[in-house]
């Protein structure tokens, strides 16, 4: 481990400010990611600015249905709070099939949006070829061990995952990640934060430099929804996914009016399946479309050696999700919107 600077800050213009001294700095909340990266020597920061104490820890409902979600927000309690429940059950059900109770009480809602790809050549410094890690090495898992990685948004320079299943719920809800920089305050798009790897997988997310996440607002709920998040793995509790699916669906009589679903552990960034949702609107659900969806979800996937059975399963995913979240919208058939017990488990590192 590498020394580097602390510094400790309690206004969000200090945070920035302090980021801006050295050219890599780290901001540190739960610090679930970024502890862990500067323990292996993957990031090497010659600063960290500590931001836990920036007032940043609100959730609260907006006049115009939104909710704004404070970066500094921890993951348990984002889950557990009442309006999570009663307005986004899939994030709560996101959010509670991730990573341990431990770890949840750490980590933050920016720290999640923040979270690094677990492909282990890219966690390895003693593997030379990572184009995530060292732009134009090369990419150790194109022809290395594949399994966990990524069939959707791929390019030639990186197949990493994104591992985060929040954020697949944030892709299904919509919003915006509301960010304060040098230059001021915007909003980024929630589908926008996120990049694919293209020739610069370095770049994860449309940051600038020196900014910092301030909340997440995420848009009103589409209305009387059924909603599910389905989360396969390889144990049951405790695991990232091979294949996740997020669904919110709202009936318009006996024909879906909406539907949202996003995918986890098949994709670079945290993946909304647009085809499959329009094959959806205004059909009268049931397995065959829903068998029609899922292939469209999966037609441009792209698997590697180790992880082509990721399709059939992603596919699988997908349909049992928009069931389950079908007899939900019907009137609350389904068991709780969530795949896994909340089981405890060991600490260490987050999936
Ligand atoms: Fe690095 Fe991406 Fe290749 Fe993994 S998949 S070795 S993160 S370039």
């Amino acid at each position: 481990m590498r020394n580097f600077s602390y510094r400790a800050v309690e206004e969000v213009g200090s945070a920035v400010a302090r980021h801006t001294e050295f050219s890599t700095s780290a901001f540190l909340a739960g610090g679930t990611t970024l502890i862990d990266l500067i323990k292996l020597d993957v990031m090497r920061p010659e600063q960290v600015v500590d931001v836990n104490r920036l007032p940043l820890k609100r959730i609260d409902l907006l006049d115009d249905g939104r909710i704004r979600i404070g970066a500094l927000v921890s993951n348990t309690e984002l889950a557990h709070h009442p309006l999570i429940r009663a307005r986004h059950p899939l994030l709560s059900a996101a959010l509670l099939s991730g990573a341990s109770t431990q770890l949840r009480n750490m980590a933050t809602t920016a720290g999640n949006l923040m979270q690094r790809t677990r492909c282990a050549y890219f966690r390895d410094p003693v593997v030379s070829e990572c184009n995530k890690r060292e732009p134009g090495s090369g990419c150790a898992a194109a022809t290395g061990i594949n399994r966990l990685h990524a069939v959707l948004g791929t390019s030639e320079h990186c197949v990493a995952t994104h591992p985060s299943d929040m954020c697949v719920a944030l892709a299904a809800i919509e919003g915006t990640v509301e960010v304060e920089g040098p230059g001021g305050k915007r909003e980024v798009a929630l589908l926008d934060f996120h990049l694919l790897p293209g020739d610069t997988p370095q770049r994860e997310h449309a940051l600038e430099a020196d900014e910092l996440i301030t909340s997440v607002v995420l848009a009103p709920p589409l209305g009387v929804a059924g909603a599910h998040y389905l989360k396969l793995r390889d144990r049951a509790s405790y695991e990232f996914a091979l294949a996740s699916c997020g669904v919110v669906l709202v009936l318009d009589g006996q024909r879906i009016g909406q539907v949202r679903i996003a995918l986890g552990g098949v994709a670079t960034k945290p993946w909304r399946a647009f085809e499959a949702e329009a094959s959806l609107v205004g059909v009268a659900p049931g397995r065959e479309c829903f068998e029609q969806a899922a292939r469209l979800a999966l037609a441009h996937a792209r698997p590697l050696e180790h992880n082509a059975f990721k399709l059939p399963l992603a596919r699988q995913a997908i349909v049992r999700a928009l069931e389950t979240a079908l007899d939900d919208a019907r009137g609350g058939m389904s068991p709780p919107a969530q795949s896994d017990t909340d089981a405890g488990s060991p600490a260490g590192d987050s999936p």
